[in-house]
């Protein structure tokens, strides 16, 4: 099989935040795939925004520095990495005031694609989407690429998008969750409407139950100041969490058609029941052999906020009425893993003598590591000794499967950098779509501010608290494992 790439149109790609962090690290490492790729065309032009007095030539520099500090993938084809930078220019610009937008305007063309990527802090986008209009940089089919967090509650998201919303039509404006860009997200969409197998025991009927794990073995690092304003829940659940658990359970969208896709998954969301309080389980890890506790990482000795939060959640749906999904997600757990799975239940009339331990069929989507689909099936145990039942996974690893274009594939960035220049919206959230997560998640966040003695600590490396596994129990089933 050979990754076919499409050459996108040419371009003007304006990145305010770009001494930043995701500058650095993610969006400029993207590009730079894509054109050794070819897929950016040879005089597409990437403009970097930052406040600091730099030339051209000593961007690029630190750039390449950078480059080779982490190190980014293809950084010694030094020819390739040479025409890439020299495609990229310096603007200096502090947002907060009027130096250097009339620079900026003129570094603009007026033939190309333009598009504005806000890799800065949410407090900056009214002021940059305001000056961009002021200095009239904004163009009728412009693009704003915003990042998450998206807000911090329902209010905070509905001033965002009323913000963007006044400057910008919504088609286009393109709030980025980096999670929808990976290759095994697009797969579940994949996997659920090009198979007839699946479809038709999509269901409560056939499905047990639903589990999402999205676990890191690392801590929260340098972002502690972010991190203890929103825990777990904002960080994770509202967006990565619940765009998975759309995909998983929204309905066939009559085309694969960017806002066929948003409007089944805006349906999910508002089907969402409310949590009552015995079903989310909200925990803190501890400090462990040279690892420190979250309070120690995040400075505040009395932190209530949560690394590690995991719900039991329903759908008021008739497709899923009476089949629960459990989420987790959490920090300095025992592995960094990524992944969905779906318990089937039992055919209806079981004709084998009954087994402990027998765990049933199963279907498991990895996101990260190792990318791949897991079906857990019931065998007959090999041998003599009567008709006993075993269990044995159905491997697939896309990385064996597809070979070396496994390798050649896209990351999120590089998929959704270049879905934004083809106008693509299908891997981005619409604002309904925000404003609806959040109202879901707004006031199961309030009930806990008056829940003393809700949040239980937990050991780094282990799977969370106790009670997350409670919270199965309770419903005779247990996580699989991390
Ligand atoms: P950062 O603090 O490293 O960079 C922020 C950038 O904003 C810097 O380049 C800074 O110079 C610029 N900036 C600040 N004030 C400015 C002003 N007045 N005028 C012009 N530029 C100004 O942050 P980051 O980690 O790069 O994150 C950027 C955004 O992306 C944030 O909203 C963050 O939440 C989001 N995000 C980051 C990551 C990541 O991996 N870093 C992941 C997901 C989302």
């Amino acid at each position: 099989m050979v990754t076919t790439v499409i050459p996108v149109e040419p371009f003007d790609l304006v990145i305010f935040g770009g001494t930043g962090d995701l500058a650095r690290r993610k969006l400029l490492p993207a590009l730079f795939q894509r054109w050794r790729a070819r897929q950016m065309p040879e005089n597409a032009r990437v403009i970097c925004v930052g406040r600091q007095p730099l030339s051209d030539e000593s961007y690029r520099s630190r750039i390449e520095t950078s480059f080779r500090e982490f190190p980014v993938p293809c950084v010694e084809d030094r020819e390739a990495l040479g025409e890439f930078l020299n495609g990229i220019c310096y603007a200096r610009v502090d947002v907060n005031g009027s130096d250097g937008w009339s620079e900026l305007r003129r570094m603009l063309r007026q033939d190309v694609i333009r598009a504005f990527y806000l890799s800065v802090a949410p407090s900056l986008f009214g002021v940059i989407t305001a000056m961009a209009t002021e200095w009239k940089l904004v163009s009728p089919d412009c693009r704003i690429v915003v990042e998450k967090p998206f807000g911090h509650d329902l209010a905070s998201a509905r001033n965002l998008n009323a913000e963007l919303s006044g400057r910008f039509d919504e088609r286009q404006i393109y709030r980025i969750d980096h999670y929808l860009g990976k290759e095994t997200v697009q797969n579940l969409m994949a996997l659920r409407f090009g198979n007839s197998l699946f479809e038709p025991i999509w269901n409560s009927q056939y499905v047990d139950h639903i589990q999402i794990s999205v676990a890191e073995s690392g801590g929260i690092g340098g972002r502690g100041s972010y991190y203890d304003e929103a825990g777990a829940m904002r960080d994770m659940v509202q967006n990565h969490l619940m765009q998975l658990l759309c995909l998983i359970a929204m309905e066939p969208p009559a085309q694969f058609e960017a806002d066929a896709i948003r409007d089944e998954k805006l349906k999910v969301i508002k089907s969402l029941g409310r949590v009552a309080k015995d079903d989310v389980v909200r925990g803190q890890y501890l400090s462990g052999p040279g690892v420190a506790s979250y309070r120690d990482e995040c400075g505040d000795p009395v932190s209530e906020t949560e690394s590690f939060v995991a719900l039991r959640v329903h759908l008021d749906n008739w497709r899923w009425s009476g089949t629960p999904f459990y989420l987790r997600t959490g920090k300095r757990l025992r592995s960094t893993l990524t992944e969905v799975s779906v318990a089937f239940k039992d055919p209806v009339h079981w004709i084998f003598e009954e087994q402990a331990n027998r765990k049933g069929t199963s279907l498991t989507i990895r996101l990260q590591p190792n990318e791949g689909i897991t079906m857990r099936m019931t065998i007959k145990d090999p041998g003599p000794g009567g008709m006993r039942l075993t269990e044995v996974p159905l491997d697939m690893t896309f990385a064996e499967a597809l070979g070396s274009n496994a390798e050649a594939m896209p990351n999120a960035y590089e998929r959704l950098v270049m879905d934004v220049i083809r106008g693509n919206q299908t891997l981005f959230m619409r604002g309904d779509e925000v404003e609806a997560a959040w109202a879901w998640i707004d006031p199961i966040a309030a009930g806990w501010a008056d829940l003393p003695g809700g949040l239980y600590m937990y050991d780094p490396g282990s799977d969370g608290p106790v009670q997350s596994h409670a919270l199965l129990h309770r419903d005779r089933r247990d996580w699989q494992g991390l």
